[in-house]
């Protein structure tokens, strides 16, 4: 239940492109994931220049391998995550684990290879580290996934996001201490996706990953910092978040693919580094596919979630490429009566305080294909009667065009699901009737 348990499984699948040639960490091992970002393979850099260790990138860049990780396919990927969400339970924590093999003698951030990605940006970050922390009683623990830049060799500036690490770091500043985290690298697709989930403040997500996996999940405990790490990670940082010290974070890109503003953010003193012999870096790239869909997928959950409570049957939930997998949802219900989709664009909203525009379609609209929604829109939505707009309203901070400061935007609602006032048959999609003899002609011609 490692990343390198599952890495071994998608060669075994074919789906691993290796880099033999030297690639630098600054611009160039980037370039290469954006180049093969969209449903693109996992890519090892075995060649990393002035570094030891490879650097493996996009690996949970496509839903299906996604899926494969979770053992579920997409019709059961909601249900399954939103289970692990009600039924938590504690993983076994072992004494010694794999990431303890190594002990760096001295900690110098800069002997990793942590990617540079865009012009622009302040400096090499992390960005796919899961931050675990605790309460100083020990009673409510949280992982979470933050940005962190380089500042120096035993220094990265966090991005707290007013969640629950940011709680738990201000809950330690009142007692007047920083805040002991363990930054694990390398970990298991699961362990993402629980990091990324939505759950209430105190349920470990921890404790979720260990349901995505089967109660197969193990920790460690830090032997410097009171946190803990998953056993089998691939590189372990022990560091303290500063009650006081604070730094200009960023610029940096993030999920848009824009600059996000420069902000005033803690500091985290590392102090102490472990790893696996022979580690492997993970690499996620800042709003690429896989960024899009380790946020996205969980809260295309919550929104699944949370309008099944108002329609009968939700089909499936899109929080879109395009709409950086975390502004724009599409949905599709089975509608009952006229209304429901409105009520289901209310429930979307409620689900996700990010999501700016959310189109609710009908069951016969492929979510996950534009053309298709855009096809909705030509013929089921009516502007005047049909489109909700809200004023005034808490968004995404990382949206240019929000007021970042307050975080305030205007959000969309479009009910493109056909009305119930006019005959059915004026909706549908007009069918050609075909014989077997036929449809096997066309079959061969399209195989060819
Ligand atoms: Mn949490």
């Amino acid at each position: 239940m490692s990343l390198r348990a599952f890495i071994e499984q998608m060669g075994k699948e074919n789906q691993i492109s290796h880099v033999r040639d030297q690639v630098s960490t600054k611009f160039e091992i980037p370039y290469f994931m954006k180049a093969f970002d969209k449903d693109g393979p996992i890519l090892l850099f075995e060649n990393v220049k002035e570094h030891n260790s490879s650097v493996i990138t996009n690996v949970c860049g496509t839903r299906q391998r996604i899926c494969t990780a979770l053992g579920a396919d997409q019709a059961r990927l909601y249900s399954r995550l939103t289970e692990a969400w009600q039924s938590p339970r504690k993983p076994a924590v072992i004494s010694d684990g794999a990431c303890k093999e190594n002990h760096e003698k001295e900690v110098n951030l800069n002997t990793i290879p942590i990617l540079m990605h865009f012009e622009g940006d302040a400096g090499p970050y992390v960005t796919s580290g899961i931050v675990h922390a605790k309460s100083s009683d020990g009673k409510i623990e949280n992982v979470s996934i933050h940005r962190l830049q380089v500042l120096d060799e035993k220094h990265l500036a966090i991005r707290l996001v007013p969640r629950h690490l940011f709680k738990l770091w201000n809950m330690a500043k009142e007692t007047g201490k920083g805040l002991d985290v363990a930054i694990s690298i390398g970990v298991h697709p699961a362990l993402l996706l629980a990091a990324s989930s939505r759950v209430p403040f105190g349920v470990s997500e921890f404790d979720v990953a260990n349901v995505l996996l089967d109660n197969n999940l193990r920790l460690t405990e830090c032997e410097n910092v009171d946190a803990y790490a998953p056993a089998e990670a691939e590189l372990v940082l022990e560091g303290r978040i500063s009650a006081a010290k604070e730094v200009l974070e960023g610029p940096f890109v993030d999920i848009t693919g824009t600059h996000d503003v420069q902000r005033k953010q803690p500091v985290v003193e590392i102090v102490h580094v472990t790893h696996r012999s022979d580690y492997v870096y993970e690499g996620l790239l800042p709003s690429g596919a896989e960024h899009k869909l380790l946020m996205g997928l969980p809260h295309e959950a919550l929104i699944w979630e949370s309008v099944s409570k108002v329609v009968p049957k939700v089909h499936m939930v899109n929080l879109s490429i395009g709409g950086c997998g975390w502004l724009h949802a599409v949905v599709s219900i089975e509608k009952q009566v006229d209304g429901d989709g409105k009520n289901a664009l209310l429930a979307a909203f409620a689900a996700h305080p990010s999501v700016k525009h959310v189109v609710v379609v009908d069951s016969d609209i492929d979510v996950f294909d534009a053309s298709d929604v855009e096809w909705a829109l030509a013929t089921r939505f009516q502007a005047g009667e049909d489109l909700i707009v809200l004023e005034g309203v808490r968004g995404s901070t990382l949206d240019s065009s929000a007021n970042q400061e307050t975080g305030l935007t205007s959000k969309m609602g479009i009910d493109a699901t056909r009305p119930f006032t006019k005959p059915k048959g004026k909706f549908e999609r007009a069918k050609i009737p075909v014989n077997k003899r036929v449809e096997t002609m066309v079959r061969k011609l399209t195989n060819v």
